[in-house]
């Protein structure tokens, strides 16, 4: 089934175009703030809406293939910022109406977890889903997502944007803090795991205060090991107690090559195979909403277009919930 998919949760445009387990295309447009800046909601929303069609054309030229070879239509119905949500679902239900191509929604970071246990080739791993605004460790049931420990305040991602723009640099995320951390010696931080939940804003205003009278280098280090190291901490819990043989790390924050190494290696102590996607699927990406569209299409099949809307807070152990209202049982 060739589906294309639409990514606008947030800062990133993504159009994809899947074939079965085969990406065909994977268009990336992501709204830069202005530097020091966070995410305007209405100026990412002007971009996608700027950058659409023209991403629509090179996805499709990418994968080779006009509008007519498009079965299915797939958007991220949520969780994400309302405006560049709207958008995306805007977009995918004019696309549907003005072809007929039958339409259907996803949630965001299940789309993450089903693109990543794909490209792992491991079969029911547990999941620890990383990005700004979440951090969860998940498990999938028949068809559903169970969240099994999760972060109790911000996401992890946050944790490094905030501290990054705090302390001056420009295009604060976590890959300049990850450059900035190299070579940075450990000073102690808070450590908050609570059984599988973690909690990272005492870790943030500690690190924020450090940073005055500590070099960043050092602070961005210790900071970024300490969260690392409790997200390990909870996966191995997580592992054992759920009896999984396979952890695979999804999501923009599984990019990290630090965070991969140190998942990695508790997995090799502990006898459990460990895989992640390549770094173009683990950013916010329209390829991961078409494949996890594919999966719930022939799973549940659909609804008819104006039942299909953006939902704001849409949790990914609510795909179960909204499957069930959507077929009005
Ligand atoms: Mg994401």
């Amino acid at each position: 089934m060739i589906t294309l998919g639409i990514e606008s949760t947030a800062h990133t445009l993504g159009l994809g175009v899947m074939d079965g387990k085969k990406p065909l295309a994977n268009i990336i447009r992501t709204y830069i703030p202005p530097e020091g800046e966070g995410i305007h909601p209405r100026k990412a929303a002007d971009h996608h809406a700027s950058e659409f069609v023209p991403a629509l054309s090179s996805a499709l030229k990418a994968a080779n293939i006009s509008m007519n070879d498009v079965e299915l239509i797939s958007f991220a119905q949520g969780p994400g910022i309302g405006a560049t949500l709207r958008l995306g679902v805007v977009m995918a239900k004019y696309l549907s109406a003005s072809t007929g191509i039958p339409i259907i929604g996803v949630n965001h970071g299940y789309a993450h977890a089903k693109i990543s246990e794909m490209f792992s080739g491991l079969e029911r791993p547990l999941y620890l889903y990383v990005s700004g605004g979440n951090t969860q460790i998940m498990q999938e049931h028949e068809w559903r997502m169970e969240v099994l420990g999760e972060t109790l305040d911000i996401g992890m991602g946050n944790l490094f944007d905030t501290f990054a723009r705090g302390i001056g640099i420009k295009r604060a995320h976590g890959a300049e803090l990850s450059r900035l951390a190299i070579g940075g010696n450990y000073v102690k931080l808070p450590y908050t795991v609570k059984g599988l939940n973690l909690a990272f804003s005492g870790l943030l205003t500690s690190a924020q205060s450090l940073a005055k009278t500590h070099p960043h280098k050092d602070v961005a280090y210790s900071m970024m090991e300490t969260a690392f190291s409790m997200a390990c901490e909870a996966c191995e819990r997580a592992l054992f107690l759920s009896g999984k043989k396979s952890l695979v790390v999804c999501g923009g924050g599984a990019q990290n090559r630090r965070l991969q190494g140190m998942l990695a290696s508790m997995c090799a102590e502990d006898g459990v195979r460990f895989g992640a996607a390549p770094d173009e699927f683990n950013r916010d990406n329209g390829a991961m909403i078409a494949y996890a569209g594919e999966i719930l299409y022939e799973k549940f099949g659909t609804i008819p277009i104006e039942k299909w809307g953006a939902i704001q807070d849409f949790r990914t152990d609510m795909v179960q919930e909204v499957v069930k209202k959507r077929q009005g049982r």
